[in-house]
């Protein structure tokens, strides 16, 4: 598939869509204007159960590649893995400078570092408010509240007027950190220059009725929660990046009189970058290594880690399967898990449950306290952006498809005309002029880029072969034959994994040798001598064996030697 485009016309504004409309994850859109184009965001997605080993899912970066010589740089509106964490395989495409809170940068740094690509790419640090030209666009940088510090919404000023993109959000009036999303300059954003004529919305709560509550409502809950188990440990596991969650807990925790450990790769990392950058305040007197909790009472240690997506090998997991050095959970836990499963994740949730159950611990979570809120828009927040806003096109943005088509409906509610809306999906291009907004269905290729380990992409093909595999198992047939008359000479062999238990299925093995002997001389008889045809026969006499004797379809795999 081809991803060049037709040129465009002067003025007019380009939207590609690479990933993260039809799904949670992999949030990625190019905008052009005047023959130069900006990534807006470059995220990952973490793979479903049928994407066996892949570690995760990147847009794919053909369009990207294809025009490497055009593109201006990356716009970074917040750090989350599904925003940021493609960015180090991006770079290895294009060698362009990244834009973002200083934040943002931070957390985004770590991976581009461990990836070898910080000399393909130069972090360039926006401030709230920020007005910066990026090649031919003009970009405004709006605060935002999300659920990690210094997101932006932002604003592109173009020849055929100005495109408000939100970035994930929601409108938290009483932020942790006093940070409100600047209501007051999307006001003027939207009044200004003829208004907003394009508003590309986060869609990820649009199913959700009323407001999301503050963030601020879950320091309460913690409060209480360290008030009601006042004599055992307190183990809460939330994102790394989630810093005004960590310092709720940390509040909570030295409030209740209790030291505070971090555990986990990205969380120390974080909580050491976001003390120096004053963004997390825990007095230094209240921290304490993890090896140190050991000598403290139960009641005395708070410790705050990761793993709250119950990822097999993270701090959590360890802590909860005896495997961790310092923490062993048991009878004298309290674990909260303060965060919402992503899809893809509930089982590992739901198993890290249950074994954090059988070592003793209590275990909170979303379903039985209020230990965490959203970091998205619901209805009435999304309404609210819209009436403010007031775009003349809306195109919703950041979820699944009902997502978005349940956000296209609530504009449809608030007066934006239903002709005016429009649901787009991965591939999709969009492209503003004075007229008007057309939209080209699958203009590039936007399939899912599969990582596993560190090659870049495993392919449809691996895929599959993999789930068959999974799913049905391998049966390998061994044959040497005559090289002239085609005859039998040792074998078959047959080696087998995944489709009976060969072992104990001597009788069934020795009937498919049979089966596949008599085929051979078959083909023998009738003058086939070739390692095509023999192989042919072999595979297709044992695969209808299988079939019949035991209903199922492995992969047959055929080897013949000749002598
Ligand atoms: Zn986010
Ligand atoms: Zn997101």
């Amino acid at each position: 598939m081809t991803s060049t485009l037709a040129p465009l016309e002067q003025g007019a504004v380009r939207i590609v869509f690479l990933g993260g409309l039809g799904e949670i994850g992999r949030n990625c859109f190019c905008i052009e204007l005047e023959g130069r184009i900006l990534v807006v965001d470059c995220g990952l997605m973490f793979p479903e159960a049928d994407m066996p080993g892949v570690d995760l899912v990147l847009p794919d970066f053909t369009f990207l590649r294809d025009n490497a010589d055009r593109v201006e740089g990356v716009v970074l509106t917040h750090a989350h893995e599904d925003h940021a964490g493609g960015l180090a395989f991006l770079l290895r495409d294009v060698s362009v400078p990244i834009y973002g809170s200083r934040l943002s940068l931070a957390l985004a740094r770590n991976r581009i570092v461990e990836a070898g690509m910080l000399d393909r790419t130069e972090l360039i640090p926006i401030d709230d408010g920020e007005q910066r030209r990026i090649g031919p666009f003009e970009l405004e940088f709006v605060p935002v509240t999300h659920s990690v510090p210094h997101a932006f919404a932002v604003a592109y000023t173009t020849p055929v007027g100005t495109i408000l993109h939100t970035g994930d959000f929601k409108l938290d009036l009483s932020p942790v950190d006093g940070r409100t999303t600047d209501l007051a300059l999307l006001g003027e954003i939207a009044r200004e220059n003829g208004g907003v004529r394009l508003l590309l919305s986060d869609s990820t709560n649009a199913e959700r009725p009323g407001f999301t509550p503050s963030e601020s409502t879950v320091g309460g809950a913690m409060r209480g929660l360290f008030r009601e188990h006042a004599d055992k440990r307190l183990i809460v596991a939330s994102f790394a990046s989630h810093l005004h969650r960590v310092q709720q807990v940390a509040v909570a925790a030295v409030a209740a009189g209790r030291k505070v450990a971090f555990v986990g790769r990205s969380m120390t990392q974080n909580a050491a970058i976001s003390r120096e950058m004053g963004l997390l305040d825990v007095p230094d007197s209240a921290v304490v290594d993890i090896e140190e909790t050991p000598s403290l009472a139960p009641g005395e240690v708070c410790v705050i880690c990761t793993g709250s997506q119950g990822e097999p090998m993270s701090a959590l997991s360890l802590m909860a399967a005896h495997e961790h050095k310092w923490v062993k959970v048991n009878e004298d836990d309290v674990v909260v898990l303060s965060a919402h499963a992503i899809p893809g994740n509930e089982s590992n949730v739901n198993r890290v449950i249950d074994s954090l159950h059988r070592a003793g611990a209590e275990v909170i979570h979303e379903g039985v306290a209020k230990v965490h809120v959203s970091g998205h828009a619901s209805q009435e927040e999304l309404k609210f952006m819209l009436n403010l806003i007031q775009p003349e096109w809306f195109v919703p943005v950041h979820g699944e498809y009902r997502h978005m088509v349940h956000h296209a409906r609530l504009a449809s509610e608030v007066g934006v005309p239903p002709e005016r809306v429009t649901v787009c999906e991965d591939g999709d291009a969009i492209t503003l002029t004075r007229d008007g907004l057309d939209v080209e269905r699958k203009a590039v290729p936007a399939g899912y880029l599969y990582v596993d380990g560190i090659v870049g992409d495993v392919g449809h093909g691996v895929l599959r072969d993999r789930r068959n595999l999974a799913e049905e198992g391998v049966v390998v047939v061994i044959v040497t034959v005559d090289a002239e008359s085609g005859e039998l000479v040792t074998g078959p062999e047959i080696v087998t994994r995944g489709w009976v238990y060969a072992p104990e299925a001597e009788e069934l093995i020795e009937d498919a040798k049979s089966a596949v002997r008599e085929s051979l001389a078959d083909a023998a008889g009738e003058g086939a001598t070739d390692f095509d045809t023999l192989r042919r026969h072999a595979r297709r006499a044992l695969g209808k064996f299988i079939n019949e004797r035991t209903r199922r379809r492995p992969a047959v795999i055929p080897v013949v030697i000749e002598v």
